[in-house]
């Protein structure tokens, strides 16, 4: 293998019954920094059905190119067709770096697609980068049980492949001024057959919690002392039109449930504010929500680790400082309130 002959940064776009998905432009803002710091194109690659009026759409959101395979049998994710003609669609073009979400799609075709094509795959990474000078993709993910950050590098394959975890980062504003090239691939109708059939989909609403799509998200930790005083930040939340979320220990000690955790083994949340309330700030929750826009911590501890990301903090008692921000809040909603 010649590494030399493989170019350019892909990412995988993904749809859902016929829609993009915002994971696909959370990815390209990846792929957007890691071409640019290679002075490399920037492709993504689609698979679906009737995409085509949706498609500029990512190039508006940072792609140079974009490879379409439109066909019915891709309409939903199916391992056989998607891997086949990803396979091909790699081997043709030759991309240095590969990326993918680490949704259900991303984490199953994948490795599907890394052992095709005799490379590497780092799964579920919380940060990526690149060595220019050797052109290494800088893989980082928690490893050894989440006790420390590994940075992983596939050294003598190509494409470098790693898929990434969804929210850890924000799509790139919307540039209707961009320009790029749309093209659609055929393949031999060989290539679509499948020896799975789809029956229906039926969504696990226990997964769901709203505090993955929250612009602001007010988060307890253990300081917090005892389950009831979530209220208090259930009702800032509320005030600030964000949601909840917690600490592994808040969750582990029974005050909210798990869909709320927000770290490694939880969710990884990128809201415009993060508060972080009595957290400590432990390599695993930072996992989480270090690539917030902005963070807020409140501690007592000046030493707390959390202060190291966040752009406020307040060093003082959550129990004086919590309630004063939701009187403010309130006083501020009462003006907005009696202006209208
Ligand atoms: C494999 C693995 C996976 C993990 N996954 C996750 C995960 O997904 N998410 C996660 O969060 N953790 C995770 N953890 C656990 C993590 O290591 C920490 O134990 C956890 O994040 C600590 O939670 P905390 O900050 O709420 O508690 P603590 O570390 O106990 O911190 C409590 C903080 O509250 C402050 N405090 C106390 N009282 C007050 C007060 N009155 N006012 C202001 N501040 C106050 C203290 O100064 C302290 O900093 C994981 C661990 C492992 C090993």
């Amino acid at each position: 293998m010649k590494l030399e002959e493989y170019r350019g940064v892909w990412t995988l776009g993904e749809q859902r019954d016929g829609r993009i998905h915002t994971v696909s432009y959370e990815l390209l803002a990846w792929g957007r920094s890691l071409a640019d710091k290679l002075g490399v194109e920037l492709a993504t690659v689609i698979l679906g059905h009737n995409l085509a009026d949706q498609v500029q759409e990512l190039i508006y959101r940072g792609a140079d190119k974009v490879y379409v395979v439109d066909h019915p049998a891709l309409a939903h994710f199916s391992v056989d067709p998607y891997a086949r003609v990803l396979t091909a669609l790699v081997r043709e073009y030759r991309p240095e770096i590969f990326i993918a979400s680490a949704t259900t799609t991303g984490r199953t075709i994948m490795p599907v697609l890394a052992a095709k094509l005799r490379t590497g795959l780092t799964a579920d990474c919380t940060g990526l980068d690149v060595d220019v000078e050797s052109r290494q993709l800088l893989q980082t993910r928690p490893a050894i049980g989440g006790n420390v950050m590994a940075t992983i590098i596939t050294p003598n394959h190509r494409p470098a492949m790693a898929t990434v975890r969804p929210k850890s980062r924000r799509p790139l504003p919307r540039d209707a001024s961009r320009k790029g090239e749309i093209i659609f691939k055929r393949f031999d109708e060989k290539m679509f057959e499948s020896r799975t059939r789809r029956l229906g989909f039926i969504r696990d609403e226990t997964a769901e919690s709203p505090v993955q799509d929250a612009d602001v998200v007010v988060a307890g930790g253990k300081g917090l002392k005892d389950g009831r005083n979530f209220d208090m930040l259930f009702e800032l939340a509320e005030l600030l039109g964000g949601a909840v979320g917690a600490s592994r220990m808040a969750v582990d000690m029974g005050w909210i449930p798990y869909s709320h955790q927000i770290g490694l083994s939880g969710k990884t949340v990128t809201p415009r504010l993060y508060l972080a309330i009595g957290i400590s700030g432990a390599v695993q929750h930072l996992a989480g929500m270090s690539s917030s826009e902005v963070i807020v911590a409140i501690n007592k501890d000046p030493d707390a680790n959390i202060f190291k990301v966040s752009d406020f903090g307040i060093i003082g008692d959550l129990f004086e400082i919590v309630p004063l921000l939701i009187k403010r809040l309130r006083e501020i909603k009462g003006k907005e309130g009696e202006g209208k």
